[in-house]
């Protein structure tokens, strides 16, 4: 089954000491503590990951990490298999995060490869596509989506084992984001893409990501085929993630 609707991802990068970490932890389990209607989730450097889920206590608030490796054990010196993660807590892993791709130079087969390795070792796969800048003023956005989906989204995929995130990497912490009818346009073609392809296509989660904030979600989280958001900056305090969520609720 897929996540409950909005789905909203706090992706902390690689920020936060173990005492932000705590804070920050602690603080959403309480504002979760009655019960959560849609799905909150944070995901720390993978050394916080075993605290996180002790902060986190038994609150509902997910926990993921960022990216694996594509095998799941081996010489690989200074990389973390999916099985270690998901021993370590995570419920989810992020791959093919833009950062991922630009500064590490992952393909789509390896990302693939990555979503592969988290689904086999039992945690969602959150994918992340998108256009770069260059290809956004070309108006190649839809291509390049188009070209990133079949290429980064195994062919197992379920709505139960995958999220897809469309973060265009120009919003990504810039304060920049696509108009409404822009996010609209792409996410209409990125479920278009999934019903083509997968039998449960209608119910994947789809997330935007891009300069989520407080003062933006609201609009953007109930645009169509908007199912929730990955954040990046504004996941780092907790009453601004908190009211990212609640933004979302109510359709
Ligand atoms: C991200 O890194 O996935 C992201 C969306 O970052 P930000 O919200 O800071 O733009």
């Amino acid at each position: 089954m897929a996540l409950a609707r909005p789905v909203v991802f706090g992706n902390w990068k690689m920020n936060g000491s173990a005492a932000d970490g705590e804070a920050l932890c602690r603080a959403l389990a309480a504002k979760a503590a009655s019960g959560l209607e849609g799905t909150l989730g944070v995901f720390p450097p993978a050394v916080l990951l075993p605290r996180a889920g002790a902060w986190l206590d038994a609150s509902p608030v997910l926990l993921g990490a960022q990216d694996c490796h594509g095998e799941a054990k081996g010489a690989f010196t200074g990389d973390l298999a999916a099985p270690m993660l998901v021993e370590a807590g995570a419920k989810a892993i992020i791959v093919g995060h833009s950062e991922r791709r630009q500064y590490h130079d992952e393909s789509d087969a390896t990302v693939r490869g990555k979503a592969e390795a988290a689904i086999a070792a039992g945690a969602i796969a959150v994918i992340c596509i998108g256009e770069t800048e260059a290809e956004y003023v070309a108006g190649e956005t839809l291509q390049r989506l188009e070209a990133q989906l079949a290429g980064s989204v195994p062919d197992l995929a379920t709505a139960a084992t995958v999220v897809v995130a469309y973060e265009p990497v120009w919003a990504i912490g810039t304060g920049r984001t696509p108009t409404n009818a822009e996010i609209t346009a792409a996410h209409g073609f990125l479920r278009e893409q999934l019903v083509a392809r997968f039998a449960d296509g209608a119910d994947f989660r789809l997330l935007y990501g891009g300069s989520v904030k407080a003062s933006n979600a609201q609009e953007i989280l109930h645009l169509a085929n908007v199912d929730g958001a990955l954040v990046g900056g504004a996941s780092l305090e907790a009453d601004g993630f908190w009211t990212i969520y609640e933004a979302g609720l109510g359709g």
